[in-house]
C-alpha cells in the first residue's frame, strides 16, 4: 500500500537514550513518562519497548496506567494526576497504581476507602509551580492525616515539578530545589523532583527517582537547542508526499487567506499534509520542510490536507516525490520555533489519520 502521511518511529533509539538518562542521573531510578500517548508515539509501543530499560512508569490519568497493567507490564506505575473519584481510587488499587496525592479532595476519598489492597502515594509538593501540590503550612497535617488512612501504604513518597527548568539561567528551579529538600528532610518515603530539563540541567534535582519524558524521545527540553545537541536519537520522524507540482508566476498568490504572495515564476510543490494530520497551522511562511532531502520553504496557510511550498523555478520535483516534515536532518525542534510553540505540542498532535511505522534501524 502507498503510505501518504506518515510517521516513522526509531525504536531503537529509546535504549540510547535510556542510556543518555542513565549517564546523567547514575543514582537514580528512571520513572519514565509516557503519558498522552507517549508523547504521540503510541503508548503500548513505547511501553513494551522500555520494558526492561526503566524502573518504573508514569501517566497523567488512570485510564493509562490500566491500560498498561492490561497490556501485561509489571512495573510500578505513577499516575500523576492521581484520582478524583472513588471509582478512580477502586481502579488505582485494583490494577496496583500509584497516585499523585495532591488536595484535600482526595484525602476525603481516601479516608471514607477502605480496601484489602493498600494504595502507593506521592505526595504532591507545591514548590513554585503552584498548579497541583500543597504548601509548607500544610505538610504536617496533611502527613498526620495519610498516615491514618489505612488505604494508603507507608512509608509514602513526596514529588514536586518545576515551572521553569528549561530555562538554565531562571532562579526559581534552585529555589525550588531548595525548598523540596527542606520540606522533605525529616519524612522517610521516596523522592522524585527532575524532569527532563532536571536531569539534563539540574545536579541537585537527581534523587531517588528521576521522571524523564521529553528526552525518551530524542527531544530537547531546551528552546535553545535540538536533542541531537544533547545527546540524544530523535524517534519521530512525519513524511509525506508531493501530490502536484503546478507553476506560479510572479504576482501570484497561495492558499486561504492569500498570506503568501509569490515574488518570483516558481514552481509551487502541493504536500499531502495539514494540520489535519498534526502538521501545525501556524507554522510560518518559510518553515522548512525537505522535498527529495532538499530543503524548500512553507508558503500561504497550512490548510488541513495540504501545505504548499516553493519549489523554485528550476526545481526537478515531481508528484509522488517523497517529504519529510520534520526528522533526520530537519529538528522537530526546529519546526516548533517556527511555529511558535514547543516540540511536545507536535509530537503530541499527530492525528489517528497519520500510519505510524516502525523502524530498528538507527
Ligand atoms: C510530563 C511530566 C514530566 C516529564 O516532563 P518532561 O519535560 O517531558 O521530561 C515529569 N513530571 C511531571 C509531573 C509531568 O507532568
Amino acid at each position: 500500500m502507498i503510505r501518504t502521511a506518515y510517521a516513522v518511529i526509531n525504536i531503537n533509539a529509546l535504549a540510547h537514550n535510556v542510556q543518555q538518562v542513565r549517564l546523567a542521573a547514575p543514582n537514580s531510578k528512571i520513572m519514565a513518562v509516557i503519558k498522552a500517548n507517549a508523547y504521540g508515539h503510541g503508548l503500548l509501543r513505547i511501553a513494551h519497548a522500555l520494558d526492561g530499560l526503566v524502573d518504573g512508569f508514569a501517566v497523567a490519568r488512570v485510564q493509562e496506567g490500566v491500560r498498561l497493567r492490561k497490556a501485561g507490564l509489571q512495573q510500578r506505575i505513577v499516575v500523576l494526576e492521581g484520582f478524583t473519584e472513588h471509582d478512580e481510587l477502586h481502579d488505582l488499587l485494583h490494577y496496583d497504581l500509584e497516585a499523585s496525592l495532591h488536595s484535600p479532595h482526595q484525602l476525603e476519598i481516601l479516608k471514607n476507602t477502605s480496601n484489602a489492597k493498600r494504595l502507593g502515594v506521592w505526595v504532591k509538593l507545591d514548590t513554585g509551580m503552584n498548579r497541583l501540590g500543597f504548601k509548607a503550612h500544610e505538610i504536617s497535617d496533611v502527613y498526620k492525616q495519610l498516615s491514618a488512612c489505612e488505604v494508603v501504604k507507608k512509608p509514602f513518597n513526596f514529588m514536586t515539578h518545576f515551572a521553569n527548568a528549561d530555562d538554565k539561567n531562571d532562579s526559581k528551579t534552585a529555589q525550588q530545589i531548595a525548598l523540596f529538600h527542606q520540606w522533605t528532610a525529616n519524612y522517610d518515603g521516596e523522592k522524585s523532583m527532575a524532569n527532563s530539563a532536571g536531569i539534563l540541567a539540574w545536579k541537585d534535582s537527581l534523587t531517588d527517582w528521576v521522571r524523564a519524558g521529553v528526552m525518551l524521545f530524542g527531544i530537547s527540553p531546551f528552546a535553545d537547542s535540538t536533542g541531537e545537541f544533547v545527546g540524544l536519537q530523535p524517534l519521530m520522524s512525519l513524511h509525506s508526499r508531493l501530490i502536484a507540482v503546478r507553476d506560479v508566476a510572479a504576482g501570484e498568490t497561495v492558499g486561504y487567506g492569500d498570506t503568501w504572495t509569490s515574488s518570483h515564476d516558481t514552481k509551487l510543490g502541493v504536500v499531502a499534509i495539514g494540520y489535519g494530520d498534526g502538521y501545525p497551522r501556524y507554522a510560518q511562511n518559510g518553515t522548512p520542510v525537505l522535498v527529495n532531502g532538499e530543503r524548500v520553504p512553507l508558503v500561504g496557510r497550512v490548510s488541513m490536507d495540504m501545505i504548499t511550498v516553493d519549489l523554485g523555478l528550476t526545481s526537478t520535483a515531481k508528484a509522488g516525490d517523497s517529504v519529510t516534515l520534520w526528522g533526520e536532518n530537519l529538528p522537530v525542534e526546529e519546526i516548533a520555533i517556527c511555529s511558535n510553540t514547543i516540540p511536545y505540542t507536535l509530537v503530541c498532535g499527530i492525528t489517528p489519520r497519520v500510519e505510524i511505522v516502525e523502524s530498528e534501524h538507527s
